[in-house]
Parts: C-alpha cells; sequence; structure tokens
C-alpha cells in the first residue's frame, strides 16, 4: 500500500516526542487567545509589538481592499505591480534607511530569491549553522558550495574565507537567530565581507521594527549603513504585524533580482490590501517606541524573574526568551503543564533546534501585561 510508509514514519516521529500537530485559533492574534475552545494567554507569536491588531491597520486594510480590491492579478512584471506595491516599498527603504527596497510575498521567497540570484555554481556561500531554514534551503538552491560555520564564530569563517577560491563569495545569516534570540555579529561579518570582497546577505526577521534605533533593525542596533555588499531581508508578518517580506539593497542589486529572482518573477503579487496596510505599518513601526518601551520592560521583567530558578534563558536581548530543556518529551511535557495553566508556549524540537536542545521558545510582545508576564513567571517557578 503506498501509504504504508509515510504511516511508519509519522509513527516513528511520533514515538520521538516529534509528531506536530497543529492547533486551531478561535481569536485574532492576540495574547488572550481562544485555542481549540479554549481561553489561554498565548507567548508564542512574533508580532512583538502587538501590530497585528493593530486599529490603524484594520481601517488601512479595509480602506485599500474598497480602493483597489483584493487580489492584485498577476505577478509584478506582468501587471501586478499596482500603486500600494510602488508606495510600500519606498517606504520601507525610506524606513530601513536603504536607497532601495523590493518587497516578496513571504519572507521565505524572499531568501529563495538572494543568495540564488547572487552566488551559483562555482561561488561559495558561508552560512551560520544555526541560520534559519529558509536560508539554508535559498544555499541549496544556489548551487553554489555551502560552507557552514560554527554559531558565531567569526574566527572560524575568517579562516574558511581565507581558503576559499571560489569566484563570488557570499556570507549569509541571521542578524537575530529564530530560536536563540541572539545577535549575529555582523560589524565583524561586515569587515570579513570587505577584506574578502562578499557580499554580506542579512535576514533580519525578528529584529526589524524591534532594535535599533526607532526599530530600524539590528543593522541599527549596530550603528551600520547601508553599503553596496549589504543586502538586507526583513520580513513583515512578525513585528510589522501584517505579512510578507522586503529585500533592501543598492538599486543595481534590486534592478538585478527583479530580472532574475524566480521567486519574484514567477508568482502572483501579493494583494494590493496587504500592500497598502504594510505602508501604514512603517509608519507605526517608526512611530513605536513606546511599544517598544514597553517590550524590552517586558522582557526584563522575565529574565530578572528566571534568574536564579532551574530555567536558564539563552542569552538574547530579544523578545525571544527559550528556555533549553533537552530532551523533546520533557519540553512537550512542560509545555502541556503550562497549558494546563493556561499558558501557551510552544515546544520547539529538532530539526528545527539542534538534537537535544528541545526548549520552550517563549515570545514577548509589547501586547502583554506585565500581570501576564508574572503569571508565566509563577507557573515556571512552580513546575521547577
Ligand atoms: C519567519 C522567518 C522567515 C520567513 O518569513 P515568512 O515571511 O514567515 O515566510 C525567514 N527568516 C527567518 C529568520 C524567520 O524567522
Amino acid at each position: 500500500m503506498i501509504l504504508d510508509p509515510l504511516r511508519a514514519e509519522l509513527a516513528a516521529l511520533d514515538a520521538d516526542g516529534l509528531k506536530r500537530r497543529r492547533r486551531v485559533i478561535d481569536s485574532p492574534c492576540t495574547p488572550e487567545c481562544v485555542v481549540d475552545g479554549k481561553p489561554v494567554v498565548a507567548f508564542c507569536s512574533n508580532d512583538y509589538l502587538g501590530l497585528a491588531n493593530a486599529p490603524e491597520l484594520i481601517a488601512a486594510a479595509r480602506e485599500a481592499a474598497m480602493h483597489w480590491g483584493v487580489g492584485s492579478g498577476a505577478s509584478h512584471l506582468v501587471c501586478g505591480h499596482l500603486r500600494p506595491h510602488e508606495t510600500a516599498e519606498q517606504a520601507l527603504a525610506a524606513y530601513a534607511h536603504f536607497p532601495a527596497a523590493l518587497t516578496f510575498a513571504t519572507g521565505y521567497m524572499a531568501n529563495l530569491a538572494v543568495a540564488p540570484a547572487l552566488a551559483g555554481r562555482g561561488d561559495a556561500i558561508f552560512a551560520d549553522k544555526l541560520n534559519h531554514a529558509s536560508l539554508i534551503d535559498a544555499a541549496q538552491l544556489a548551487r553554489a558550495e555551502h560552507l557552514r560555520y560554527p554559531h558565531k564564530d567569526v574566527a572560524a569563517l575568517a579562516a574558511l574565507l581565507e581558503k576559499s577560491t571560489a569566484k563570488q563569495k557570499l556570507i549569509l545569516t541571521d542578524a537575530v537567530f529564530s530560536m536563540d534570540g541572539d545577535l549575529a555579529p555582523l560589524p565583524e561579518l561586515l569587515a570579513l565581507a570587505e577584506r574578502h570582497d562578499a557580499w554580506l546577505v542579512v535576514d533580519d526577521a525578528h529584529g526589524f521594527g524591534v532594535l535599533g534605533e526607532d526599530g530600524r533593525g539590528t543593522l541599527a542596533h549596530f550603528g551600520m549603513k547601508a553599503a553596496p555588499r549589504l543586502v538586507l531581508m526583513g520580513t513583515l508578518g512578525k513585528a510589522a504585524g501584517v505579512a510578507g517580506a522586503f529585500v533592501a539593497a543598492d538599486p543595481v542589486v534590486i534592478d538585478w533580482l527583479v530580472n532574475t529572482a524566480r521567486s519574484y518573477i514567477f508568482t502572483t503579487a501579493a494583494s494590493p490590501v496587504v500592500a497598502a496596510t504594510l505602508t501604514e505599518s512603517v509608519n507605526l513601526l517608526a512611530a513605536g517606541n513606546a511599544r517598544r518601551a514597553h517590550l524590552f520592560r517586558l522582557i526584563a521583567q522575565l529574565r530578572d524573574g528566571l534568574a536564579g530558578t532551574r530555567w536558564q534563558l539563552c542569552d538574547s536581548p530579544t523578545a525571544i526568551q527559550p528556555i533549553v530543556v533537552g530532551d523533546n518529551h520533557e519540553a512537550l511535557a512542560l509545555a502541556e503543564a503550562l497549558f494546563q495553566r493556561g499558558l501557551w508556549v510552544p515546544a520547539i524540537r529538532p530539526p528545527t533546534v539542534p538534537k537535544g536542545t528541545a526548549r520552550l521558545r517563549v515570545t514577548l510582545s509589547a501586547a502583554h501585561s506585565e500581570v501576564q508576564v508574572a503569571q508565566l513567571l509563577d507557573a515556571l517557578k512552580a513546575l521547577q
């Protein structure tokens, strides 16, 4: 029977504590959500500023739907590049302090566009071991040599670059690592890129809107400016609260992507409703210092509250505050015990994280209250 091997593999995943299942959410994306009918406080989403339900964005979406309809009708290069897409790109470039930007339907597709457009056969991609899956897939798709260096190990990367005889070199990294919350050493990576005439491609899915001056992201956090060899990818379904992604770079790079990036060219442009909502979202991000200040107070409250307990946090200055448990079953049991207490924290297991490092990935949002964080702290202390 054709299904039998799949059934056996699924059963094996289940036995290893690795089987995935989806929960159905019966409420919008807010900390107070209803999951499979049960009200809980969620610490799961990447809606770091609480914009997914911002009244300003809902109003922008309504208005855009009335004016532009809901579908773009075609790819950007045919007739799907509507005025709201153009306006959103300009707003994103201005906010990120880059000369040009290009929007994509998702961050996964943006990543699939960039590395293969800049590196191919005969070239080499140098990637952090803990890069997001979409960057790993992008490196595979590029057909370049894929060299992975130990997490944030600048000396190991320097040695690999030194040895390489590749025609073109490209350094590829998360800015904020999605399952650990720590930061890549971006200034050192840019210095290495300069020394070896390499591209530096930075995925700022979790720093954009959160870190740096006015939330402009991890580059701003490090005081780094746009440069011809620097390519920034940011996602718009996380702190920006909507959907999609953008690439910001030199206009020559953007023109090259428009002309060669297959995941840009061969897909229908995002809905004009999404594009118009994004422009309003950029305004809220730029004016979001109060939201960010509240978020950073909650981060400090959580970190201070867990100090001296059994639960060890990662070295993370961001909204991602994972508690590494180790064993898959133990991580699932802790998540289940929290869920019974009305607190939803996802257990993240291999292959999303390395074997033996299963964890509870706590994410905080400006939409959380101090009372909710205190509830999580009380429950974690009771369960240690
Ligand atoms: C979420 C994420 C992506 C993918 O973005 P989507 O818009 O969700 O497709 C890419 N890179 C990193 C680091 C992410 O966390």
